[in-house]
């Protein structure tokens, strides 16, 4: 059998620096848009290649920006890279890497909020994003709700966010953002980055997550997991048989699945989430709401 054709090797040094490229389009930074860009090849290297083997996979990066990424991203095996930019500036801008990458690149000029990848992009797929941090948790949270159709995400987030995304049971930032990840895939660290690594540098510290679909989540509903994660994390100093009131009798739901009615949200796991949401869901099917 044939192997696949190596993707053609792309010298991202090989245009013009990105400074100059910013210079001769008038591309300054625009704060509504989430802008902080990445001007140094070694660090977009650093970036690309932490997303691990890109043989054979589509790469979809969100907010290619002045082309950074996009450029190292295009230095890996990727066969295909697909950027989805919102401004059009860097639409023009990008021309001449899409030119450089022979028939490798596409641009498509569109909000990612309201994009499917994986109308974009055929399987197996993967996003590298130096996200807008102003969308950067919608984005993550439609993506997580159809992880399964991506071999990995690569991230970066403002450091916060990073840290929520990681936490486990017990510490200050667990909370739903680190319960529904956590639920879909496995999430980790792979490095920080300081403010003075972007131009202009955002006022926090940046932070690349790898999330990974999880070959066996717990069984739950999306939509249910979210109610019974809200009402915990709502109130996450209380205890749960007062904080899951609204769910109706919570002391009888949590005897149910085995979590002490006067623990905290922070104290249950990913797994005692997923069991809680299935028992919910138990009852709204045993008494389904009135029409
Ligand atoms: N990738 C570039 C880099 O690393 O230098 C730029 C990263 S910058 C943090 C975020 C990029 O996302 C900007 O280019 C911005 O225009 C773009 N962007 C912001 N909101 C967007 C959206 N809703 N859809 C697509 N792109 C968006």
């Amino acid at each position: 059998t044939a192997l696949p054709a190596p993707a053609p090797t792309f010298d991202p040094h090989a245009l013009p620096p990105l400074r100059e490229v910013i210079a001769r389009f008038g591309l300054d930074a625009k704060k509504s848009m989430g802008q902080n860009f990445l001007l140094d090849l070694n660090l977009t290297g650093r970036i690309a290649r932490s997303a691990g083997s890109m043989t054979g996979i589509t790469a979809i990066e969100v907010g290619p920006g002045p082309g950074g990424l996009t450029r190292a991203l295009l230095a890996t095996n990727a066969p295909r890279v697909i950027a989805i930019e919102r401004d059009r500036r860097f639409i023009d801008a990008l021309q001449d890497v899409v030119e450089a990458s022979h028939g490798r690149l596409t641009i498509v000029e569109a909000d990612a909020l309201t994009v499917d990848p994986e109308q974009l992009a055929p399987a197996p797929r993967a996003i590298v994003a130096n996200l807008p941090y102003n969308v950067a948790t919608p984005l993550l949270l439609g993506w997580l709700a159809r992880i399964e159709a991506y071999v990995s995400l690569t991230l970066m987030f403002q450091k916060e966010v990073a840290d929520r995304l990681v936490a486990k049971p017990g510490s200050k930032a667990y909370g739903r953002l680190s319960v529904i990840t956590q639920w879909r895939a496995d999430a980790r660290v792979l490095f920080n980055l300081p403010p003075r690594a972007f131009t202009p540098p955002p006022k926090v510290e940046s932070t690349v997550v790898q999330l990974v679909p999880r070959a066996n989540p717990e069984p739950a509903e999306w939509r249910i997991l979210e109610k019974v994660t809200a009402a915990a994390f709502g109130q996450r100093r209380k205890m749960l048989r007062q904080s899951l009131k609204s769910l109706g009798d919570a002391e009888a739901l949590l005897e149910q699945v085995g979590i002490s009615p006067t623990s905290r949200a922070e104290e249950v796991d990913v797994a005692g989430f997923a069991a809680l949401a299935r028992a919910v869901q138990a009852r709204e099917a045993a008494n389904p709401p009135c029409p």
